[in-house]
């Protein structure tokens, strides 16, 4: 059989939301907050009793009244600027600013400097030149955000493992034992604010504790009618309250296999399923309607008779949104077979939310990338025609990012060593706003702002087939190991002045271990690349062997162990940023040994295990 389909399901702990309350008192009067969002006829609500409350997932259930702290972005550093202006946060609530490091971080760090509950907040200074403000009319009518928007979103700890927080490392399967929760979620109440809600909040703390000028710190001033003053203020506090309903649930994967005709490489393409609200045109629904696209194209192929070189598997993900469950389940149950077989995983996202293209990936993915781009016709792009997605994407900069995390390429590539690429297509500055996890991202928003035509869901849909097509078709993968070399030598410039930006402390820490794997890592993607350009597709068994060799050197990089503190975490290369969450950060293991952890010997510690990994690669790699 060639196609097959199957759900995998998993057991896993998600929470729900009961009821939620927030209320705010200054000079004496006690209001309460709207926590809704306004139900506009354009979204087609009819027949929505049930839309989702706002709420984090994996929230915390509790109640928490107090003064309150504006905390900007909720980052360490904010915080560590906070206690140097000797503002009080003990026992306080945090108020925080959306944007930056994932939600889930800000309400980490608050609770880690002994605050009792964390409101996240919209803030239209985010919004660049697209305001009320600026004259342009908010959804349902213009391109600026409705102020009720909310935006939801999972408060776990993904820096510290992804998926069911209570099954770490290992699949969430029933009679799975299960851990305590609390490593990776919050143990202090919050709650998601809008803009409008949050303003009048922000103001009420004006004269009160060093002003947004006094605390100097970028993008703590947004765009409110106020100074962004720390607080606390006397008699200015707010009450949170937040029932969750806990329970195990059934989650379901749904996967579609096309068997390649060699059977251990394999090519996984994904996209999450689950929304966190009724519609979800942009998030996950852009990307999903590029998969079934993509399926009905490789269903048209295989019916004149053609066969992939590759298994392709096609991956319909569930609760990604409470930190990417399905996908690190699938990987943490498979991890065997994924470890031999796994060449490569694409996953798109948000497909969607502008015409923006862009993409992260290893290195490894940027030539196919980029040569799959050049073949990609994008009509109408801003009106402009005649252009190729590769023209749209080197105009807006033309560059490949690091993979982070925040979506379900984490496990294959951070746990699995899996190459791996993320794509999608944002907003630029004067498009309009997206509405990121809340209500208003239905299709009303996306065919009236989003992506007018959906010409921009077809350019990534012809995208991801090809890149699609090419990995699983050709004889030699196209895997392109060197400019991982080239990659990792600028990384370890950045490493150096990260280093150096250390301080005295870290001036005996000796990164030459790393130059020197790299430059074996070098003569070995060297190496394979004369003998990919002296192989004939017809001599099979070096192309076996050059195969096997693309598809297993990149396992080098997670064999030393897990990142300090963070077993999942495994690659040398790439991580989550532990304080950011979304961005990544390179040789993870020295960076924040310096950054976050601030100790020269494990700085040391992990330039060893660094380099050791690097040289395991290399030593796969070579031909
Ligand atoms: N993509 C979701 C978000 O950004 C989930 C991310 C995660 O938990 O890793 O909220
Ligand atoms: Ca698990
Ligand atoms: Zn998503
Ligand atoms: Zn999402």
């Amino acid at each position: 059989m060639i196609i097959r389909e199957t759900d995998c399901s998993t057991e896993t702990f998600l929470n729900y939301p009961v009821a939620q309350s927030l209320s705010f008192t200054a000079n004496g009067t006690t209001r309460s907050v709207n926590l809704e969002e306004a139900v506009l006829p354009q979204d087609d609500v009819t027949g929505w009793p049930d839309r989702v409350p706002t709420f984090h997932g994996y929230s915390f259930t509790g109640s928490a009244e107090a003064e309150y702290v504006y905390v900007g972005r909720g980052q360490q550093v904010d915080f560590q600027r906070l206690l140097a202006l000797n503002v009080s946060l003990e026992g306080k609530i945090a108020l925080a600013r959306y944007g930056g490091p994932f939600r889930g971080l800000k309400v980490k760090n608050a609770q880690a400097h002994g605050m009792i509950g964390c409101v996240t907040f919209l803030d239209t200074g985010d919004d660049g030149n697209i305001t009320e403000a600026n004259g342009y009319a908010p959804y349902p009518f213009g391109k600026a955000r409705n102020p009720t928007q909310v935006q939801r979103g999972s408060v776990q700890f993904l820096s510290t493992y992804p998926g069911d927080p209570t099954t770490p490392g290992y699949p969430s399967k029933p009679g799975s034992p299960r851990t305590g929760i609390e490593r990776v979620t919050p143990q202090i109440p919050s709650l998601p604010l809008s803009w409008i809600e949050a303003q009048p909040l922000i103001q009420a703390l004006d004269g009160y504790g060093p002003t947004g000028r006094t605390v100097n710190r970028t993008n703590w001033v947004g765009a409110f009618n106020a100074s962004y003053s720390t607080g606390p203020a006397p008699g200015v506090t707010l009450s949170v309250s937040n029932e969750m309903r806990e329970n195990i649930t059934t989650i379901w994967d749904s996967i579609g296999i096309i068997n390649g005709t060699s059977q251990d490489e394999v090519i996984v393409i994904g996209n999450h399923r689950d929304a966190w609200i009724i519609g979800g045109a942009a998030d996950p629904n852009s990307g999903s309607a590029v998969m079934i696209e993509l399926s009905i194209a490789f269903g048209k192929l295989l019916a004149t008779g053609w066969r992939p070189k590759r298994t392709i598997v096609l991956c319909s993900w569930d609760a990604e949104e409470y930190g990417l469950l399905g996908s690190t389940e699938f990987v943490e149950e498979y991890i065997p077979w994924l470890s031999k077989a796994a060449v490569s995983y694409l996953n798109i996202d948000v497909g969607a939310s502008g015409p923006n293209p862009t993409f992260s990936a290893t290195p490894d993915l940027n030539a196919i990338a980029i040569e799959t781009m050049k073949k990609v016709v994008y009509d109408n792009y801003r009106g402009y025609n005649n252009m190729t997605l590769y023209d749209v994407w080197r105009g807006l900069g033309g560059r490949i990012g690091i993979l982070g995390s925040g979506s379900d390429y984490t496990a294959f590539l951070d746990s699995a060593g899996i190459s791996s690429i993320d794509m999608g297509a944002s907003a630029g500055p004067t498009d309009a706003i997206y509405p990121y996890h809340s209500n208003y991202d239905s299709y009303h928003w996306m065919s009236t702002f989003g992506d007018v035509g959906f010409n921009t869901h077809k350019v990534m849909c012809r995208f991801l087939t090809l890149l699609a097509y090419e990995l699983s078709s050709r004889e030699i993968v196209p895997l392109n190991p060197t400019t991982y070399g080239v990659e990792m030598t600028g990384y370890l410039t950045t490493l150096q002045s990260v280093v150096q930006a250390g301080g005295s402390n870290y001036t005996n820490v000796d990164l030459s271990p790393i130059r020197s794997a790299i430059q074996t890592f070098n003569t070995s993607a060297s190496a394979m690349a004369q003998l990919i350009a002296a192989t004939s597709p017809s001599d099979t068994t070096t192309v076996d062997n050059i195969n096997a060799k693309l598809r297993d050197y990149q396992r080098g990089f997670v064999s030393q162990g897990g990142l300090p503190e963070r077993e999942f975490y495994r690659h040398v290369v790439y991580a989550p940023g532990l304080d950011t969450g979304y961005a990544g950060v390179t040789f993870g293991g020295v960076t924040e040994a310096v950054t976050f952890y601030r100790n020269a010997t494990m700085a040391q510690e992990w330039v060893g295990k660094t380099s050791r990994a690097i040289e395991l690669a290399a030593a796969i790699l070579a031909p």
